[in-house]
């Protein structure tokens, strides 16, 4: 059963609540789109996605078909129960105003980014700058060079490409439809994303 349908303009913020057992469909329509997510537990927001115990469990870096996402307090939070892609970053953390200011210089001061993004839809909540963790960027392309540079590159995805995940408990899911454009992670173009809700028919 669909219960939650919408497109998420291209650089726009969005929010919702996942509850457990649901899938939370992310589709990526034109391609090259980045998508940053944050997540937090809705029963207590101080349990929140965690890079680092989502890589040690898995004892990878990238997430792929299978992945669980674990919180802070090493709970599985959600699992990719399919996609489409190879694999999805998690490492390459999100666009800010800062960021963009020392990579792409100073005249790129005032471009919106997904710092902002995540503070927006996270103020509904009362959570603030402290909350922002580091992030997932479903659809980017993140290599690792042998001597751990990382890259942000053309990307891999491609129209209609996505990723479905299994709310594995309560979740309050915020999503930042990355408005970057002075590297490749948007293919130069943010475009517009859709997001899917079903739960299984037995629920
Ligand atoms: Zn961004």
């Amino acid at each position: 059963m669909i219960l939650l349908d919408q497109i998420i303009p291209a650089r726009a913020a969005w929010e919702h609540v996942v509850r457990c057992g649901e899938t939370l469909r992310i589709v990526d329509l034109e391609g090259n789109q980045a998508v940053d997510f944050l997540m937090y537990a809705r029963h207590d927001d101080s349990e929140r996605y965690s890079v680092q115990d989502t890589i040690a469990a898995q004892k990878n870096l990238f997430l792929r078909s299978g992945s669980v996402l674990m919180s802070n307090e090493g709970n599985p939070m959600a699992r990719i129960t399919a996609t489409s892609i190879a694999y999805h970053d998690t490492i390459g953390g999100a666009c800010s105003c800062e960021s963009n200011t020392l990579r792409y210089g100073h005249h790129t001061k005032a471009q919106h980014a997904c710092v902002e993004n995540f503070l927006t839809a996270n103020a509904r909540y009362g959570r603030g700058k402290r909350d922002i963790v580091s992030n997932i960027n479903w659809f980017m392309n993140v290599p690792v060079e042998a001597d751990g540079t990382l890259g942000i590159v053309d990307g891999i995805s491609a129209p209609g490409m996505y990723v479905d995940l299994e709310a594995q408990m309560d979740l309050i899911v915020v999503i930042s439809n990355c408005p970057q454009i002075n590297n490749p992670c948007n293919g130069f173009n943010p475009t517009p994303v859709r997001v899917v809700i079903t739960c299984s028919a037995r629920s």
